[in-house]
């Protein structure tokens, strides 16, 4: 059966999965922004709603590559209280 919605690469852990089933940060003008409706334009990155997978990708640095910007303790707070309250 074919998924109707498009796989993306989660980049803390790595894992594909559904894109509705991840969490997308997307870098809007130069503003990281979480984007649960996937709509916002910009440079984005995908990661699973969970807060293991998000501190995988700040380690690994793989967020910051994906977003081409630093992640600053004020977007991490943004992005985990997404995670843990979206
Ligand atoms: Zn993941």
């Amino acid at each position: 059966m074919q998924s109707r919605s498009p796989i993306r690469k989660c980049v803390g852990c790595g894992a594909r999965r559904d894109k509705i089933e991840l969490l997308r940060v997307v870098n809007n003008k130069g503003d990281i922004l979480v984007d649960p409706g996937g709509r916002t334009p910009g440079r984005g990155a995908y990661l699973c709603p969970n807060l293991d997978c998000l501190d995988q990708a700040i380690e690994k640095g793989a967020l910051k590559k994906a977003l081409r910007k630093e992640i600053s303790d004020e977007i991490y707070t943004k992005i985990s209280e997404e995670i843990k309250h979206g």
